[in-house]
């Protein structure tokens, strides 16, 4: 009798106390693949992105690593599936034909991606992950990627002249211009807002089909840009998949700095972009501290800040 009490006692404090976090909007279960990164200090990055995913509450996150560069690359073999989202925020080899075919099928089927800054320079020779990124820059690419580009007056335009595929002048502040009010991820936002000091890329290439452009920067040429309004947040649909690129949120290798994604503008919009490919819709507000034409804020411990809802 005294047994069933108090077994009694323990299923009303589960029920009681419990239930409300089991009935809570379930996680968007998460890994962020990464590893290997010639130019930027993945392992800071891929810390930085876990804390800003899970300081919003919405996100779980295990970080998977690949083997160092002179490692056996068929060790990294993730069992994709387990997770809603894959963010992948590396700069290294090609993944072995294994993992691609499984990454292929994880996307195709469904699975959301989030690219982050240099992850579209690596894998220029794997032909279903250029798709899946929509544009790319560096190692091999060049005028058989697709076009350049880029927006002028209103459009976007394409530019079939020959050459490399990407380039950056120094990191400076810049200002991004979104041009899809009512897409999720920006719905609510301010349409111009400033970003605080980042590796601003450019003269990308385009092999993708299934591409939407959200918000472009204008590249100054008084700064060594390279005078156009480059792409800077897009989508791509790849099978039932859903794909947001960023390119913000350089974290430089030396010295060992990640002030770009300590930017309010690239954690709020990371998070969006995440939470849309991974379940298609957005239900977080735009925060107060969001950043403005002429106004950059931070968060420099990666959450939002108490007064931020
Ligand atoms: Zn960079």
């Amino acid at each position: 009798m005294r047994l069933n009490y108090i077994l009694l006692c323990a299923v009303f404090l589960f029920l009681t106390g419990n239930l409300p976090a089991v009935m809570a909007q379930k996680k968007i279960r998460t890994m962020i693949a990464t590893g290997q990164d010639g130019s930027h200090w993945w392992q800071g990055g891929s810390d930085a992105i876990k804390m800003i995913l899970e300081n919003s509450e919405l996100f779980t996150v295990d970080i998977l690593t690949t083997p160092d560069w002179d490692g056996d690359m068929s060790l990294f073999n993730p069992d994709f599936k387990k997770y809603d989202l894959v963010v992948i925020n590396y700069g290294g080899h090609t993944w072995v034909e294994k993992t691609r075919k499984n990454f292929e099928k994880y996307v195709s089927e469904g699975g959301g991606v989030v690219v982050v800054h240099s992850s579209v320079v690596p894998m220029d020779d794997w032909k279903e992950y250029n798709e899946m990124i929509g544009l790319g820059a560096w190692n091999q690419r060049n005028e058989k990627a697709g076009p350049y580009v880029y927006w002028q007056d209103d459009r976007f335009v394409y530019d079939y002249s020959p050459g490399w595929a990407g380039y950056h002048a120094l990191q400076h502040p810049f200002t991004i211009t979104h041009w899809n009010p009512e897409h999720p991820i920006l719905k609510g936002l301010p349409v111009v807002w400033d970003h605080f000091k980042d590796e601003l890329y450019a003269k990308l290439r385009r092999p993708a089909k299934n591409m939407e452009i959200l918000a472009t920067t204008y590249d100054d040429p008084a700064l060594a840009g390279s005078g156009r309004h480059e792409p800077m947040l897009w989508t791509v649909n790849y099978g039932k998949g859903k794909v947001f690129v960023t390119l913000m949120g350089h974290a430089g290798n030396d010295p060992e700095l990640r002030y770009a994604m300590e930017c309010t503008g690239f954690q709020v919009t990371l998070l969006r972009g995440a939470e849309w490919a991974a379940t298609g819709q957005v239900t977080q507000e735009v925060p107060k501290d969001f950043p403005s034409a002429g106004v950059i804020t931070l968060r420099k411990d990666f959450k939002a800040p108490f007064h931020a809802h």
